[in-house]
């Protein structure tokens, strides 16, 4: 993995209970769900691209309570595969879209946005776009920070951020992080207008939103645009995410143009037809992937 763009760990990696504060519906297919109580306090944000495991209850309560330290590694991976069918936890990757520290009114509370694919009433979802539809105020949740992926070499302001919706809470989050004189262009693909969630930017950084044709895949026009759009200025780093041919094309395609590796953060969030993958190939997937 280059340097520039190595992990960036978090602090801790313990298993933090949380629970559902609310949620809101805040397009078509996202719906936002914010976590907070139990261990909020022990939570410690790092702005940018952070992400973490979140563990869903869908077989109750009971399967959170067996979770083992570490369920993300190999050997609490396979602790975690010995809780039985059907009580043990769906394991998934989210981004932290926000983070409020507690102060003197109110207690601290971290924002997670869920993209709803497919629907839960006809099972057409995936577990966790299920459960965010349908979560209510008190469930419980577990996390286990992950830190960041973007990692740009120190004083590197100018910025290519290229995505499907599902990067969407990331590079939000990374245009809240970065100084206000950052400058460059972040690409974002979503499945429709109403979904192009509009956030603080810096004025220098332009955004360039794409509205999906419903016949083409996932990620496929966005990789296009970066295709069709001029060169930044060197030197900027590019932060790649979404359904996995958009990073990995998209990377080839920066190399081609003759960008180093080393200026590149890419990730696969996912990949069409196939489920969440186990922790295994998460982890080569977020840690090669830069
Ligand atoms: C580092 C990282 C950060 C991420 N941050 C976020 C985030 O903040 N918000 C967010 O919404 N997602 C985020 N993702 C992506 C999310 O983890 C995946 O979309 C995940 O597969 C959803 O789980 P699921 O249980 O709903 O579906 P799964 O059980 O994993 O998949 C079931 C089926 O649904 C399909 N599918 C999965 N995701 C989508 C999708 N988005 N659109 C259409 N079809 C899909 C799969 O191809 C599969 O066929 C992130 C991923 C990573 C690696």
């Amino acid at each position: 993995m280059a340097v520039a763009s190595r992990l960036v760990k978090p602090e801790t990696q313990d298993l933090l209970h949380l629970s559902v504060l609310r949620t809101e519906r805040l397009s078509p297919h996202w719906m936002r769900v914010t976590l907070g109580g139990g261990d909020i306090a022990r939570f410690r944000p790092m702005g940018y691209d952070q992400w973490f495991r979140i563990f869903l209850p869908l077989g109750g309560d009971e399967g959170l309570e067996r979770l083992p330290a570490k369920a993300h590694k190999l050997f609490g991976y396979l602790k975690y595969l010995r809780i039985p069918d059907g009580m043990r936890p769906v394991m998934r990757n989210y981004s932290v879209r926000a983070f409020r520290p507690a102060t003197m009114d109110a207690p601290a509370e971290l924002d997670v946005d869920f993209v709803l694919h497919g629907s839960a009433s006809d099972g057409t979802a995936g577990p966790a776009s299920r459960w965010a539809e349908t979560a209510e105020p008190g469930e419980s949740v577990v996390i286990i920070d992950e830190g960041l992926a973007f990692n740009p070499a120190r004083g590197t302001d100018r910025v290519l951020l290229v995505t499907d919706e599902t990067g969407l809470p990331a590079v939000s989050s990374i245009c809240a992080s970065l100084p206000s004189a950052a400058t460059g262009l972040a690409i974002i693909e979503v499945a429709e207008a109403a979904d192009a969630l509009e956030f603080p930017h810096p004025s220098g950084v332009e955004v360039r939103w794409i509205v999906r044709d419903h016949a083409a895949k996932p990620g496929a026009l966005a990789l296009d645009a970066l295709i069709a759009s001029d060169l930044l200025p060197t030197p900027f780093h590019a932060y790649l995410a979404g359904e996995q041919a958009l990073p990995t094309e998209g990377r080839r395609h920066l190399v081609g143009r003759g960008v180093s590796k080393d200026l590149i953060s890419f990730c696969g969030y996912w990949r069409v037809g196939a489920a969440s993958p186990t922790p295994k190939s998460q982890l080569a997937g977020a840690e090669a992937h830069s």
